[in-house]
C-alpha cells in the first residue's frame, strides 16, 4: 500500500509530503524524506512487550501488570518527576500535564536542555518569529547561528532555505544570500555565501557589535570581536541591512553556549533593530519533532512551558530549580515516569546515577541509554507510523501525524490514559 503526504516524526521540520510503501504491518520504502526519517521509518528493532528488572535481570511482565506498577510508583513518591514528552503528541502530552497535577507532581520536558534559554529570553522580550512558508515565499538573506541545518535537520535548506524557490524569490540558490555563524566549520558553512568564525564563546559579543553597527554605532567597533573582523561585522551588518526579507535561525550553537538566555535576548534585540531598516524574523531550530507541542500543551494547561511544579497544588516555575536536571542533580525526586525521550543518553552523569538510585518507569518504543537505568519500560506505538496525533512543528504551526497502518502496540495516549485512571481511582478524585 502507498501512502502519500506523510508527516516525519523525527525533526522540529516535521516535513509533510513523504511518500511510504507499508507491507504487512512494516514501512518498506521512504520517498522523499532524508537519511533520518528513512532510519526512524523503517526500522525494525522495537521491545517486543514490558520489561521489569529483577535483581539484575530483565522479566516480561504483562502491560496490565507494568500499568498497575507504573501507577503505584508514582502514587508511593513524595516528590515524583515526569520527564520527556517531546516525542510523543500532543493529546499524550496533555494527559501527562493532567496526570503531574493529580500527583503533586514535577513535569518538565527536553527544553529544558535545548531551547529552554530561547523561552527565558522569549517571555523577557517577545518573539518576532514568522512561520517557514514565509521564510521560503519571501526571504532573501538567511542567517543561520549556531546550528548546522545539514545534519540535524536535513531539508531544512531545500525545504525553506538555500534550495527552496518561493512566491517572491524565483532562483533560490542565486537569490537567497546565505551566512553561516558558528564556531567552526560545518557542512552548513560549506554552502554558504558568507562563513563567519566566532572564537568559542563570543557570541555574545558578536551580537552585541552587530546590534551597534545596525545602530550606526560602527566606530566603537575594534579591530576584532571574538576572532571576527571589523570588516566581516560590516559587511554581515550590510548585508542583512539591505535585505528585503531577512529570517535568523538559531540552534544549540546559541542557546548552550556561554551567554544561554543572554545570547538570545541579544539576537532577539538585534532583530528588532534591524526591522528598523527592513523586515527580519528570528526562530528557534526546535530539535525534536514535537517539542514545540509539548510547550505548547503545558503552557494551554499550566501556564508554563516547561520544569512546571505541582508540589504547592498549583502550578509553579522555576527554571534552575524546577528543571529535571536541577531536581536529579540534587537528588531531590524519588520516583521517575520517563515519556518518549532518553535522559540517560543526554543528561549529566550525576542525574542519571539517581535515575538509576530511583524507581525510573519508561514509555517507550525502544531499548535505549535510559533503559539500562530503568526498572520498568513499557514499549509503545511510534507517532506517525502506527499511532496518530497533533505535533507543532518548529514555527509553531500544528500538523497532524497520521497512522500508517493498525500496529499491536498501544499509543503512549491509550498508556498514559490508563495510569492517570488507576492514580485518580487511588486518590479517589
Ligand atoms: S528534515 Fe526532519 S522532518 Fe524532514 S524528513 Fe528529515 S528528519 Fe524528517
Amino acid at each position: 500500500m502507498k501512502v502519500e503526504d506523510v508527516v516525519c516524526p523525527f525533526c522540529g521540520c516535521l516535513c509533510d509530503d513523504l511518500v511510504v510503501e507499508v507491507e504487512n504491518n512494516r514501512v518498506t520504502s521512504v520517498e522523499n524524506g532524508c537519511t533520518l526519517a528513512n532510519e526512524k521509518l523503517m526500522e525494525d528493532h522495537r521491545l517486543k512487550n514490558p520489561i521489569r528488572r529483577e535483581r539484575g535481570s530483565w522479566k516480561d511482565v504483562s502491560y496490565d501488570a507494568a500499568i498497575q506498577e507504573t501507577a503505584e510508583i508514582l502514587l508511593d513518591a513524595d516528590r515524583p518527576l515526569l520527564y520527556g514528552w517531546s516525542g510523543t503528541h500532543g493529546e499524550a502530552q496533555s494527559v501527562g500535564v493532567h496526570l503531574a497535577e493529580l500527583l503533586g507532581a514535577v513535569i518538565d520536558n527536553t527544553s529544558t536542555v535545548c531551547h529552554g534559554p530561547s523561552i527565558l529570553a522569549i517571555q523577557e522580550v517577545g518573539h518576532p518569529g514568522c512561520t517557514l512558508g514565509q521564510v521560503k515565499n519571501r526571504a532573501d538573506v538567511i542567517v543561520y547561528w549556531g546550528a548546522n541545518p545539514i545534519d540535524a535537520h536535513p531539508r531544512h535548506m531545500s525545504r525553506y532555505t538555500t534550495y527552496a524557490d518561493g512566491f517572491f524569490v524565483k532562483d533560490a540558490f542565486k537569490e537567497r544570500k546565505v551566512i553561516v555563524i558558528d564556531v567552526r566549520k560545518t557542512e552548513s558553512s560549506a554552502v554558504a555565501n558568507e562563513f563567519v568564525k566566532v572564537d568559542q564563546g563570543g557570541d555574545y559579543a558578536v551580537l552585541s557589535a552587530l546590534r551597534a553597527i545596525v545602530r550606526g554605532k560602527g566606530d566603537l567597533i575594534p579591530v576584532k570581536v571574538a576572532g571576527v573582523t571589523r570588516e566581516q561585522l560590516f559587511r554581515v551588518a550590510d548585508i542583512c541591512k539591505n535585505a528585503k526579507f531577512g529570517a535568523i535561525f538559531f540552534g544549540l550553537g546559541l542557546t548552550m553556549s556561554p551567554g544561554k538566555n543572554k545570547n538570545i535576548r541579544n539576537a532577539i534585540e538585534l532583530t528588532e533593530e534591524l526591522n528598523r531598516h527592513t523586515k527580519f524574523t528570528i526562530s528557534p531550530m526546535r530539535g525534536h519533532w514535537n517539542v514545540y507541542g509539548s510547550n505548547e500543551v503545558f503552557t494551554w494547561i499550566s501556564g508554563y512551558p516547561y520544569a512546571v511544579d505541582f508540589a504547592r497544588g498549583i502550578a509553579f516555575y522555576n527554571p534552575g530549580e524546577t528543571t529535571s536536571v536541577d531536581i536529579l542533580r540534587r537528588g531531590e525526586c524519588d520516583a521517575c515516569l520517563v515519556v518518549a525521550s532518553d535522559p540517560g543518553a543526554h543528561f549529566p552523569r550525576a542525574c542519571a546515577e539517581h535515575l538509576a538510585r530511583i524507581p525510573t518507569v519508561q514509555i517507550d518504543p525502544h531499548v535505549n541509554a535510559t533503559t539500562h537505568l530503568a526498572t520498568l519500560q513499557i514499549p509503545v506505538a511510534v507517532t506517525g507510523i502506527d499511532a496518530e496525533g497533533t505535533a507543532y512543528r518548529m514555527d509553531g504551526v500544528p500538523i497532524r501525524t497520521r497512522k500508517l497502518y493498525e500496529g499491536t502496540y498501544p499509543s503512549d495516549l491509550e498508556i498514559l490514559g490508563k495510569i492517570y485512571a488507576r492514580v485518580k481511582e487511588a486518590k479517589g478524585s
